[in-house]
């Protein structure tokens, strides 16, 4: 039986080796993996490190470090552990596995560069166990999601749900944009709102449930009318747009703006038992504008009347759109980028339609003249109508 000096041995005839010295020569080429515990990280760690603890490693490395011939800088604290970790790499078909002789431990010493990570406390750690328990999430994900903004146009129907999911997933900042007051038709389907709230400014009942949901969320709200003298700067700083919008004047307008700040807008619409949903990354995909060029004139645009709507549904489409606005935080998976999903209430269906970025898009096409940011009236009339107090940028 071969005891640890042996195995360690026997170890390193398999693994390469660099000091810190050469280590940090490839900071920006090579995924620095951290196989230290929790309690080591937390104390520092080498920039931009991709931490994932010994004893998880086999498990998790491969939805982390996807591609197996990318260079890996293994490190633990002494540069022992991290022998055994490179070797494991190097079994799980790994090509390119460094070890780091000396650990952080020497890396410190040497005045080289580190940071203390931003980690969870121990009552984020309990509330987002359920995130932390997916390795494609984890604790990163959790913190990038905590440090995220998402600006939700409408506390109704669709912004109901989006927004209390998004809160109990623990999106940091969410941004409210509603300029109505809780009536008790809301009731039936906008489940921020209670029978307490009624007659309250929308966007205060809102907090109000956010908060008490989920303290950790800064809600910043926006009682005021979405037009074209203010989006811009609402829109900023905003990593995604959640558009619970139920009209085309204020669909065309945060269209224009987020193709000028290029902030991805996750879209949702409800119709008495159906609704879509998608993303409009600018650029990437598909525009509001590359599906509808013009709004459709009044008579033939719902959205405009009331046309009623079956509760439940909106829970159904705004917690979609949550979901979608997760995975774009997150990079994960394949947001619905220039593909509409459909649901059919009655049916019990989900269809997806290809949706395609048309080259001759008045708003993102190849030629498209520099965007205005302008207001549409009230009538839903197909022609923008510039508006006093109206921005050109690029
Ligand atoms: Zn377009």
């Amino acid at each position: 039986m071969a005891g640890f000096r042996e195995l360690l041995a026997k170890a390193r005839e398999h693994v390469r080796e660099i000091d810190p010295a050469g280590a940090e020569e490839h900071l920006n080429d090579a995924t620095f993996l951290d196989i230290r515990e929790l309690d080591e990280y937390e104390q520092g760690m080498i920039p931009g490190s991709l931490f994932i603890p010994r004893g998880h490693l086999e498990s998790q490395v491969e939805n982390r470090i996807a591609d197996k011939s990318a260079p890996v800088v293994v490190y633990c604290a002494s540069g022992v552990r991290s022998v055994f970790a490179a070797e494991t790499l190097t079994e799980l078909g790994y090509t390119d596995v460094v070890h780091m002789a000396g650990g952080f431990g020497r890396w410190k010493n040497e005045n080289r560069p580190w940071v203390t990570p931003a980690v969870l406390n121990p009552e984020q750690r309990n509330r987002y166990s359920r995130h932390l328990l997916l390795p494609e999430v984890g604790e990163a994900g959790q913190q990038r999601l905590l440090e995220s903004k998402v600006l939700l146009l409408g506390a109704g129907g669709l912004g109901s749900p989006a927004a209390l999911y998004l809160a109990a997933a623990g999106v940091g900042t969410l941004g409210i944009v509603d300029m109505d007051v809780v009536d008790e038709s809301n009731l039936q389907r906008q489940i921020l709102h209670n029978v307490d709230r009624v007659g309250e400014r929308k966007v205060d009942s809102a907090k109000k449930t956010i908060t008490l949901l989920n303290p950790d969320v800064d809600v910043v709200t926006y009682d005021v009318r979405f037009g074209a003298d203010n989006v811009l700067d609402m829109l900023d700083g905003y990593d995604a747009v959640v558009d619970g919008t139920d009209n085309f004047p204020t669909r065309y307008l945060l269209n224009d703006a987020s193709l000028l700040k290029r902030i991805p807008v996750v879209h949702g619409s409800i119709f008495r038992f159906e609704g879509q949903v998608t993303v409009f990354k600018p650029y990437e995909g598909p525009c509001y504008r590359c599906l509808l060029p013009e709004p459709p004139p009044p008579e033939l645009a719902p959205s405009c009347a009331e046309a009623g709507v079956l509760g439940v549904l909106p829970g159904i489409i705004g917690s979609i759109q949550a979901l979608e606005a997760i995975k774009l935080l997150l990079d994960l998976g394949d947001p619905l980028i220039g593909r509409l999903l459909a649901y059919d209430a009655l049916e019990e269906s989900f269809r997806t339609f290809k949706v395609r970025r048309d080259p001759l898009c008045p708003a993102c096409g190849e030629d498209a003249a520099d965007i205005v940011i302008a207001e549409y009236d009230d009538l839903c009339l197909p022609h923008a109508t510039l508006a006093d107090g109206t921005s050109t940028a690029h």
